[in-house]
């Protein structure tokens, strides 16, 4: 089975089409500033053909058909009908309540979408331009949605609900709902698969770590706490996003600043973080370099990132009564081996003992702790894209004829 993988962002659209049966890519690429006369498209093919292409393309609809004509082309492409697509999975930034998992796309998923617009005003949106856009150029090709949001919606009333009044969840939706859970559940599972050991019976604390940063506490394969929240400003520092921080700062600074709050919203959302506290650069390895300069701000930024990594590790051990595993994935889990480092320096206490030789290693998958330490630290790259190709294709052949 070939499934087409679909990320539609507000300006971008990126795809991948993979071959499920033998997790290969087949091409992938991405079409960046949609909506300007100047977008780009950058396809490569399994083999390393790589093509880029630079035109007007103005909405998502026309970007679908670029990627389908892309995919079809006779020098660059992978197939010769669109028929040889077996399936689409769209990557679908917020489920709500509604999903806690991939589900195939219908138009009453369609509507319910559309009504959790105002929880993910940026990304649900052109989600469903990237789904109606499919519906028109691949008719009867089934689609699925894999939520961002799904895998964190078996945590308990305990751990998401904000001590606000009750009311304001019953009318607003206010709560926890967390995000990246595709990546966590990714990552939680295929740590049990190097581990050797039943997924089920395992209390992994997965850290998620890259231009957005979160964190899960995975308890027999639930996610029982994540670090993000209502949005996905929550939680841990990351390269532009505050984090966690007083609930009445925002308030204060529109006061002081005489800002409005769409521009406190921007603040939070796009210049705090790394970026905030350096002054330099929401990119890690300019923080670290800077730093390794003795740039004494981009060495803040590096210890609040680490310290709250750190901090929430602690915090997840507490709720899970156990560890066994810790995963590091995304661009700064995977690459930088300083941070991971900071992070897990004087954890012998919790079972943790680096080895400071692996954790030198690049690439792939890899265990980063010693032969007696009583938990496990994995790297694992993250691959949010197959698993959204995997959950289709489950979902696709258990339909019949009459549900697509
Ligand atoms: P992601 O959002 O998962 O693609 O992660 C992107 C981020 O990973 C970048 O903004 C960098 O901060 C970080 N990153 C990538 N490579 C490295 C590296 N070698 N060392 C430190 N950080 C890195």
């Amino acid at each position: 089975m070939k499934v087409l993988v679909l990320n539609c962002g507000s300006s971008s659209v990126k795809y991948q089409f993979i071959s499920v049966d033998d997790k290969k890519v087949l091409a992938k690429g991405s079409i960046e500033r949609i909506g300007m006369s100047s977008a780009i498209l950058t396809h490569e093919r399994y083999d390393g053909d790589k093509i880029k292409i630079t035109g007007e393309i103005l909405d998502h609809n026309i970007a679908i058909e670029y990627v389908l004509a892309v995919l079809l082309s006779k020098n660059h492409g992978v197939i010769k009908d669109k028929s040889e697509i077996n399936a689409v999975g769209h990557r679908v930034v917020h489920g709500g309540e509604d999903f806690s998992g991939s589900t195939l796309i219908t138009d009453s998923v369609i509507k319910i979408l559309q009504d959790n617009f105002e929880l993910a005003p940026l990304h649900n949106p052109p989600n469903v331009k990237g789904i109606q856009a499919c519906k028109r150029h691949l008719p009867g090709i089934p689609q699925c949605g894999v939520f961002d949001t799904a895998f964190h919606q078996k945590m308990p009333p305990k751990a998401f609900l904000y001590g606000i009044p009750y009311q304001l969840y019953k009318s607003h939706k206010i709560r926890r709902y967390g995000f990246h859970g595709t990546s966590h559940l990714f990552v939680s599972q295929r740590v049990a698969e190097l581990m050797n050991k039943p997924y089920e019976s395992l209390k992994i604390i997965t850290c998620h770590l890259g231009n957005g940063c979160s964190m899960a506490a995975i308890d027999h394969g639930v996610s029982i706490d994540t670090t993000m929240g209502f949005t996905p400003l929550e939680g841990l520092l990351m390269g532009t996003r505050c984090g966690d921080i007083d609930p009445s700062i925002p308030l204060h600074v529109m006061a002081k600043e005489d800002i409005t709050l769409a521009e406190v919203t921007t603040m939070l959302n796009k210049h705090s973080g790394l970026v905030g506290i350096s002054g330099i650069s929401n990119d890690m390895r300019e923080i670290i370099k800077s730093m390794n300069e003795d740039n004494k701000q981009a060495k803040y930024a590096f210890e609040v990132f680490c310290y709250r990594v750190k901090k929430y590790i602690g915090a997840f051990a507490a709720t899970l009564g156990r560890i066994d595993v810790v995963v590091f994935t995304g661009g700064i889990g995977e690459n930088s081996w300083e941070v991971r480092k900071e992070v897990l320096s004087n954890m012998e206490f919790l079972g943790i003992k680096l080895d400071e030789e692996k954790n030198l290693m690049k690439d792939g998958e890899r265990e980063i702790t010693t032969t007696d330490s009583m938990v496990k630290v994995f790297v694992i790259p993250t691959n949010e894209e197959l698993l959204i190709a995997l959950d289709t294709a489950k979902i696709v052949r258990d339909l019949t004829p009459q549900q697509i």
